[in-house]
Order: C-alpha cells, then structure tokens, then sequence
C-alpha cells in the first residue's frame, strides 16, 4: 500500500516538473540587434544548455541598458558580453569573468583598433598627422570600433574631441567607415582590427585602396592594427551564481572543438582561461569612460594639481601685488601723516601771522588816535576859535531877539529870521564839533576815492587859527583836476595836518617870510603829489639822518612820532612820503598816492 502511494508521489512530482530545476539564463550582448544575436550565439547557448541536463540554458538578448538592468536585478545567471561592458559590469557589479573567447587563432589578445586612411594619402603616415583632420569612427561606446582608438591618438598627442576638424560616428554597418574614407569624405576612418580583412574577405573594399596608420604586429595575430591589443569577449558570471554552475559552463565550453557548429556560427575558434582585464581599466581610466566616467567631474583639486604651475606664478604675482600694495599703502600712509603735521603747523603759523597782523593793525590804529589827540590837542586854540564864531552869532542873535521881544517892536518875521539864523549857526557849530569828534574817533581805516584838495582844506581849516595868531601865511595852491585817491580821508587828513604843524612849529620865532605853501598837482604814471612848503630853520644833519626814527625829535614838548606814522600810512596806501630843502630857505615835505582806479565814465 505504502509503496504504491510513493510512486504515485513521484510520478506526480516528475509529471509537474516540481524537481525540475529554471533554464540557466545566459544574458547576451545583441548590439546589432536580437536577430544577429541568435544566429551567433544561439549555438552555444544550445551547447552549454546540453551540459546542464535536466536543467538546459537560454539566451537572453539584451542591450547595453538591459544587460545593465539584468545583472543589478540578477535576472541572469551568466552574461557574454564584449570588453568594454565586462569592465563596466565588473567594476560596478563584482561580476567574474570565467573563460575568454578565442576569436583568431591567436591564443594571446586580440581586441584593437586599426586606423584606415585611403592608400594616396602621402601626406598621413603617423596618427599625429591626423589633428586637424577628419575622422570617423563607428559609435563613441564602440570598444574596437573607437575607444582603443582614442586612447592611442592621445598617446600620440591627438585628443580627438578637441584636435580635430571634425569627429563623426557611422553607426552600424561597418563598412560605412571604410566606405568614407575610400570616397574621401572623411580622411581617416577607426574599424575594429580584423573587419578590414573580413570586409576584404566577403569582396567589399579593395585592400589596395587602403593604408593602416601607425601599424604593429602581434604574434599570432595575423589582422593589421595601429593599437595595442586588449582580450576578447569574457564569459561572466554575476556574484550570486553559483561555483558549481559556473565550473560546469567553463569545463563545457573548453570541451568545445574547434570545428563544433557552434563555434562556426559564432566566429570563434574556441575558449581560452580568462584573461588579464587590467589594462581595459587602465585604458578606462584614462579615458575616463565606464566605471571612471565620474573622473570627468573635474575637482578643484585636480585642476590645481594640472595647472599649478600657472597657480604657483599667480600666487607669486598676488604675492608681490599684496606687498606692493601694502608698501604704497603704507608710504601712502606714513606720507598722509606728515603732510597732515606741516598743514596743521601751516594753519597754525597763518593763525599766528593773522593774530600778529591784527594786533600790529590795532597798535597802529591806536597810535593814529593818540597822534590825532595830540595833535588836536596842539590846535585847541584854533577849535576854540573856530567854534567862538558860530557861538558869538547865535549870542548875537538871541540878544538880539530879547532886546526886540522887551521893547515890543519885534514883528515876527524879523524874529523868525533871527531863529533861523540862530539854528544855522548852531548847525555850523555843531558840523564843527562832528568834524573834529570824526577825526579823533578811534576806528578802522576806510579806504574809498578821496578827493586830495578836501583833505587839503580840512586840514588846513584846523591849523588856521594857530598860523593867523604866529602870524604866518598859509597858502594853497591846489590843482585843478586831479585824480582822486584811493584812501582814508581821515588819516590823509592827518598826515597833511602833521607835515602843516611842523613847518609852523620850524617858522615859530622866525621872522615871517613867504609862509606856508601847500601845493597839490600830478606827478606822472597817474600819481597825485602833495608837497608842503615852509619858510623855517630847516633840518640839521641829524634830523635829516633820523627824521622819520620813531621817538626822534627835537622838541623839547615833541614826541617824535608824527613823520614816522605819516610814512607808515602814506605807505599803507601804496604812497611814499620824502624830505627835501626848500630852496628858499626851509623844508618841503612831499608825498606822492596812487589814483583810485575808477569807473573812466564816473564823474571825479
Ligand atoms: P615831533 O614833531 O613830535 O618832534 P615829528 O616826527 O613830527 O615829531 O618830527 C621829528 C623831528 O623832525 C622834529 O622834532 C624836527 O626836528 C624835525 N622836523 C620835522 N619837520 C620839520 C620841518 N618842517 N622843519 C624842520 N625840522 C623838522
């Protein structure tokens, strides 16, 4: 009973296939699309399925994005793919070759590039010769088909994205690039070694109308080539696949005959123990294509390491810029502080000069009032006289009035002129007391057009008196016409009074001769001279020598003071005072004022 339902069991297990193990599934390039891949590969997939009995193999036709996609999720068990993507794989995905095909009847490497360019050129012999030219090539992720290329010419000193004219890729078929460069539509075209002979093979092209750039040779490698050579194809299995699958695909692989149907459809002469794939990642690497693509992220780091020469001269170049700025900055500074000393000691000696002359103008100013007191003081007798004539009308008048005002015969009008006269009298006293109170008034020289003759007059109304009692004549003999000065009619004023008072007191005990003459008149370059003239004892020698010495005098009463401030206010106006003998007899005292620049239309 119990054996009966045993095998019931396991002919219900083998009727469902329970023990059966999945096909093994073998991913497979298909870059030239799933058809071509079957019919290559097929074969041997069909071949290595016979070694895994119970179990067989399948092909699974995939693009590079599948091939990619099947091995992260492990949709495979094994892959067969070309050079370039095995390195890819194995760098990101730890897949582990197992056995390399064995294309040739090479048992060494047998992956390159050969470089074609029409058999005429002369003029390119050398993979150098290409910058500047034009290049075609399959596809940029073709491993034969370019990138062996492209890292040759860079070693030849071509980069070909940036040397020359113009890069092109043809795309599938390849005979594409052996067509353009025998029409001469591009100069140089990149096969993978080998198609140039299959192409030569299957009747094509012309070998004749070809040349190969830069060729090598390689043992056992009968196809011509202009780059090193890399391995083939790889057998691969992905990290989960097991040890044991993977030994039982190898043994079965290299127990392939050479002549077996399969390895005809696949173009291959066998399989060989895996090769060194190094010098594909050092390639890679220095292309900085595949795993190393994120090489191309260019850092800081790396661009300081390529160009730090250029770098070491710039910091050199900051260097010097920052010290010299520095230094300038510095001068610029330490410069700055002098400068800023001298103008505050500047400032301060203009302060100083500013003070010194205010208070030398203010002791002149003083000592023109004291000079104008004293000398008024000398003439008080004549500011008497002066005022006793307006004082004794007006006494006049009043009495007058009075008397005529008792004795009640005065009619109004006769009164009202009497009154008026009286106000014109105080009037003239009053004018009087103005010019004598405007004269000794303590004030700042005011400097505007000044007629010569007035300060003549005026100075001459205030010594009258004193020269009518020493009974001595004064004369003035004034021009007609003149220019007027530019200056301070009060202190001209006192100077003319000063040099009139000195003659006096020169002719004082003399007997009375001509007098006093005061003479004004032109003196050339549009000057005004003024000269007074007196009859007196004259100078001695040493009043000649000193005569304007500060505190010279000769007088017992005198303080020695009058020429010295003349000449300091004639040469403040920009005039000049002299002695010279009277030929007569007696001193002329003269002095010369420059005109008052005034408008030609205004009136003098
Ligand atoms: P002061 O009149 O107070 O002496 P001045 O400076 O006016 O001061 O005159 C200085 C001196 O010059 C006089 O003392 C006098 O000796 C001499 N002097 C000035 N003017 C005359 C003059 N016209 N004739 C002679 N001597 C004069």
């Amino acid at each position: 009973m119990v054996a009966r339902l045993l095998s019931v069991i396991l002919l219900l297990l083998s009727s469902h296939g329970w023990a059966a193990e999945p096909p093994v599934r073998v991913g497979v390039l298909a870059y030239r699309g799933e058809e071509h891949a079957a019919s290559v590969w097929e074969p041997t997939i069909r071949y290595l399925g016979d070694h895994f009995p119970g179990r067989g193999a399948e092909m699974v036709a995939l693009d590079l994005a599948g091939m990619e996609a099947a091995v992260q999720n492990r949709t495979v068990d094994l892959i067969l793919t070309n050079t370039g993507n095995y390195v890819d794989l194995e760098a990101r995905y730890g897949v582990t070759r197992i056995a390399t095909l064995q294309s040739g009847p090479s048992s060494g490497n047998a992956i390159g590039s050969a470089i074609i360019v029409r058999a005429d050129r002369r003029d390119l012999t050398a993979l150098r010769d290409l910058r500047g030219r034009t290049l075609m090539a399959i596809d940029p992720d073709a491993f034969g088909g370019f990138q062996v290329a492209w890292g040759e010419m860079l070693d030849a000193g071509v980069d070909p994205f940036r040397d020359l004219k113009d890069l092109r890729f043809s795309g599938f078929p390849v005979d594409r690039v052996a067509f353009a460069v025998r029409d001469g539509t591009v100069d140089a075209g990149v096969l993978r070694a080998c198609v140039l002979e299959e192409l030569v093979a299957e009747g094509r092209i012309d070998p004749a109308a070809f040349r190969v750039l830069g060729p090598r040779s390689a043992p056992d490698f009968a196809c011509t080539h202009s780059t090193v050579l890399y391995p083939d194809w790889p057998l691969a299995r992905l990290a989960g696949t097991s040890e044991g699958l993977a030994k039982q695909a190898v043994v079965a692989l290299f127990q392939m005959p050479p002549d077996h149907p399969a390895a005809k459809a696949g173009g291959y002469q066998g399989w060989a123990v895996p090769r060194d794939y190094q010098p594909v990642h050092a390639l890679f690497r220095s292309l900085r294509i595949g795993p190393y693509r994120s090489l191309r992220d260019v850092s800081l780091v790396d661009l300081a390491r390529e160009n730090w020469h250029w770098l070491a001269l710039a910091a050199l170049a900051l260097l010097w810029w920052t010290i010299h700025s520095l230094r300038v900055e510095h001068l610029i500074k330490v410069r700055t502080a002098e400068l800023r000393a001298v103008n505050r000691d500047l400032l301060r000696e203009m302060a100083e000069r500013r003070r010194a002359e205010e208070n030398a103008r203010e002791r002149q100013r003083e000592i023109d009032h004291v000079a104008r007191l004293s000398i008024l003081g000398e003439m008080a007798s004549n500011l008497a006289h002066e005022l006793n004539q307006p004082l004794g009308a007006i006494a006049n008048y009043a009495r007058g009035c009075t008397r005529r005002l008792e004795a009640g015969t005065g009619r109004s009008a006769e009164l009202a002129d009497a009154t008026r006269a009286i106000a014109e009298q105080a009037d003239r006293a009053a004018h009087i007391i103005a010019r004598i109170r405007n004269f000794v008034r303590k004030r700042a020289p005011q400097i505007e057009p000044v007629d010569i003759n007035d300060a003549v007059r005026a100075a001459a109304a205030l010594c009258a008196d004193r020269a009518r009692s020493a009974g001595i004549a004064v004369t003035l003999d004034l021009a007609d016409g003149l220019p007027r000065v530019a200056a301070d009619a009060v202190q001209i004023e006192q100077v003319v009074l000063n040099l009139m008072k000195n003659g006096l007191d020169a002719m004082e005990g003399c007997p009375p001769a001509d007098g006093i003459t005061v003479r004004t008149g032109p003196d050339g370059d549009g000057r005004v001279r003024v000269t007074v003239a007196d009859r007196g004892h004259g100078l001695s020698a040493e009043a000649r020598e000193r005569l304007f010495d500060p505190f010279f005098t000769t007088k017992p009463e005198g303080m020695g003071l009058g020429l010295s401030i003349c000449r300091t206010i004639l040469e403040s106006h920009g005039g000049h005072l002299w002695a010279a003998d009277n030929p007569g007899g007696g001193v002329e005292m003269r002095f010369v004022l420059p005109a008052a620049q005034e408008n030609p239309t205004h009136e003098p």
